[in-house]
């Protein structure tokens, strides 16, 4: 088996291509690092193993080829939740895409086989189980496949860090097709990993593309915790209106943090194994579609959460390893927006995992302890916290300064004296024969009474009381740091404190260790400043409030609506037309024909209130030069045939239905249609589609509740009036309200 890169030749047609469907369908304008490769050895049928960080991209690796190459692709994934949420984003951007599992009723089963069989469905999501079949494999034989996409590849592999034997049915997947590449997808796969998923699948001299482990847009924090219900709330504060995830190591501690921060009036529910099924689903769908803010959960919460706008994930305790840290973190800012990442820890934190995995058997204990002191290491450590965790995967970082992490920042603050201070507590620490730990040596420098501090004679030692000058917590936060930075070991069960080489080395002062103080300001990252800028907060808010109600029309989560991305380029552009809004990133053809005149609508409405200037610095490339290309590629929002259809039978006022049936089309885009209609044309009477008495009543309930949201009014009838009417009606109120307040 051979292993190497893959390098491309950027001006090939293909990538061109695939570049094209990336804007039509999602409205990305460029591949994220890799991609482009990784799309190319889909198409070039070659087999593939592909490595990406948690958000780095790896559907749309996919999802892209397989849009672009005949046949249907097959996409195996672990998680049934998991592949509902993928076909509905897929469904969303207009990518037809199905999935077939336990939950799907007999009838919808046939209604996708009959959907393959047509040729209409691209790509078809299944569990390994499911696929291993014969019956789905008999079926699949019968149909031109385009390639097999196995996701959470890591799984197939007992080097893994989630082994799933269902998987291991996969490895006859190249014996059985032949003919069919197979591309393996994955996260977290450390080289030794990603060589045996290879070997486990059969793959025939893959292309190994492994991407940078690096999250340059998520901003690392380590500090020591002292308060934590403050130290939670402060970050939260500055995410008032945010998604995010606090994790716990315990239930006990998730029902805590829980309780406390839902009684100083935060929105957060917990997410633990021990609650109940149904509980956690609704706590976990709560968060999904923005209607709970704040998840405290253990490590139990977060496989197959592709929630793209969490804004900070916090540790209110130190992680068992740093794997499980990047994994964690790894959920905040998926979109590519600057996310936080605090880690609140305690020294208590090890000594917790240490007795939590003490029933392991010896040698799973060994490695589980060595990865644990990998994780107080970073917790202590002075140096770039970007680095530190590429290090620890095996990568190097190349800028000096990451400008994204607390050490880089400039937050904490070195001490001046750090090699006397470093000093005093080696030496302290060879007085006490290195029989003692880190909370007793401090006491010891501190100058305590304590009465085994007496009955050991301690308080006689050169080195008692040292530091009595010295706050205690940071006596203590020194000697972790003496330990992170290699000066200082733990040893044995009761992890005293030992010199290492190192050690002697800056007694001698040799070498100069340094301490570090926490500073109280924090400063505003590289990354947080750029990506908000120009972005009206204020109308970010509205259209997050929109993003919210609609999703709630369509039952989809709002990050599937739009990302934050998206949002923020809205509120920073404010486009004025569907020709500028489909330059904003985020926007394909799909989503600006089930959502552009609605949007345009809202932002309007907003600057026209607030008197903001519309269609600010707008995207390079955009307009008549997007829509062109999107005409060519056979568009059906603007300047399609039915569209202008439908504008012309509206005008003649014609019903939905009657549009519907002349155009052919969905009642829910007919229904679009007539909005964007509305809109353009600054219709104010719906009386050709709303009765005039419910448009009274409609009138009347959003005197009350304004005509921002739509779900207010529908709740002020009672649910009597559909929302379709209601949309209706509001286009025409808008239309006629004065035109500033
Ligand atoms: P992964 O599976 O690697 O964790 P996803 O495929 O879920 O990542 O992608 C993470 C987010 O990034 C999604 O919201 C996705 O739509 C977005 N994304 C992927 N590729 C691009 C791209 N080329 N440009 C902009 N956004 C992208
Ligand atoms: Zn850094």
């Amino acid at each position: 088996m051979l292993f190497c890169s893959w390098t491309i030749d950027d001006g090939t047609e293909t990538v061109e291509a695939l570049r094209d469907i990336l804007r039509t369908y999602w409205g990305y304008d460029d591949f994220r690092p890799l991609q482009a490769d990784a799309m190319r050895a889909v198409v070039d049928g070659r087999d593939s193993v592909v490595v990406l960080p948690t958000g780095g991209g790896k559907s749309l690796c996919f999802q892209a080829p397989a849009l672009h190459l005949p046949g249907l692709a097959v996409v195996i994934s672990p998680l049934i939740s998991l592949m509902k949420d993928q076909v509905d984003a897929l469904a969303d951007c207009g990518v037809p895409a199905a999935c077939v599992n336990s939950t799907l009723a007999h009838g919808e089963r046939r209604r996708v086989a009959d959907e393959i069989r047509g040729g209409r469905l691209k790509l078809l999501y299944l569990s390994p189980e499911r696929l291993m079949t014969e019956k789905t494999l008999a079926f699949l034989k019968a149909v031109p496949l385009s390639f097999f996409a196995i996701d959470e590849a890591h799984c197939i592999s007992e080097w893994g860090h989630d082994f799933r034997p269902e998987y291991r049915m996969l490895r006859t997947l190249k014996q059985m097709f032949p003919r069919v590449a197979v591309h393996a997808y994955t996260a977290t796969a450390p080289p030794h990993v990603q060589r045996d998923i290879a070997r486990e699948l059969e793959l025939s001299d893959p292309a190994m593309l492994v991407g940078s482990f690096d999250r340059p847009n998520l901003i690392y924090r380590a500090q020591r915790r002292d308060n934590l219900l403050r130290q939670i709330r402060e970050v939260v504060d500055r995410h008032p209106n945010d998604s995010g995830l606090v994790y716990c190591i315990r239930r006990a501690d998730v029902e805590q943090v829980c309780a406390a921060l839902a009684a100083g009036g935060y929105d957060a529910l917990p997410y633990h194994a021990g609650m109940g099924d149904g509980d956690r689903k609704r706590n976990q769908e709560a968060f999904i579609n923005d209607r709970a803010k704040i998840i405290v959960a253990t490590v139990a919460f977060g496989m197959g959460i592709d929630k793209s706008n969490v804004r900070y994930v916090v540790h209110a305790a130190a992680p068992k390893s740093l794997e499980a840290f990047q994994q964690e973190t790894g959920r905040a800012g998926r979109d590519g927006l600057d996310a936080e990442c605090w880690l609140f820890y305690s020294d208590n934190d090890f000594n917790t995992w240490r007795r939590l995995q003490s029933e392991l058997p010896p040698q799973a204990f060994q490695v589980a302890m060595t990865v644990l002191k990998g994780m107080s290491d970073f917790c202590s450590g002075l140096s770039c916290r970007h680095r530190a965790i590429s290090k620890y995967f095996g990568q190097d970082l190349a800028a000096e300064n990451c400008g994204a992490c607390d050490v880089c920042l400039e937050e904490v603050d070195l001490v001046e004296d750090s090699l006397v201070l470093s000093q005093k507590i080696l030496s302290c620490v060879v007085r006490l024969k290195q029989k003692f730990g880190g909370d007793y040596t401090a006491q010891v420098l501190a100058g305590s009474r304590e009465q085994r501090i007496l009955d050991n004679g301690h308080d006689q030692l050169s080195t008692w009381g040292l530091l009595a000058e010295q706050d205690k917590q940071s006596v203590r936060g020194w000697i972790e740091q003496l330990v992170g930075q290699g000066f200082l070991a733990r040893e044995g069960e009761f992890n005293t404190l030992a010199l290492t080489p190192e050690g002697r080395r800056a007694l001698r002062g040799e070498v100069v260790p340094r301490l570090a103080k926490p500073a109280k300001t924090r400063k505003e990252s590289r990354v947080a400043t750029a990506s908000w800028e120009g972005v009206d907060r204020g109308l970010f808010e509205a259209l997050r409030a929109w993003r919210r109600s609609k999703s709630e029309e369509r039952g989809i989560p709002p990050f599937i609506v739009f990302g934050d991305a998206t949002l923020r380029e809205l509120a920073r552009y404010r486009p004025s037309s569907l020709d500028r809004l489909r330059a904003v990133h985020g926007i394909g053809e799909k989503k600006s024909a089930e959502y552009g005149a609605d949007v345009v609508a809202e932002i309007a409405a907003y600057c026209r209130d607030n008197a903001l200037p519309l269609d600010v610095d707008a995207p390079p490339g955009e307009g008549v030069e997007r829509r062109q290309r999107q005409s060519a590629a056979g568009d059906q929002s603007g300047g399609s045939p039915s569209r202008e259809l439908a504008f012309e039978l509206f005008a003649q006022g014609k019903s939905i239905d009657e549009v519907r049936q002349a155009t052919g089309r969905a009642a829910s885009t007919v229904a679009d249609y007539l909005g964007a209609y509305i809109a353009q044309e600054g219709v104010c009477d719906p009386s050709f589609w709303v009765e005039e008495e419910v448009f009274e009543r409609i009138r009347r309930a959003s005197a009350e509740t304004g005509l921002e949201k739509l779900k207010p009014i529908f709740e002020a009838l009672d649910g009597t009036v559909d929302y379709e009417r209601i949309r209706i009606a509001v286009a025409c109120l808008r239309n006629a309200a004065p035109a500033s307040s």
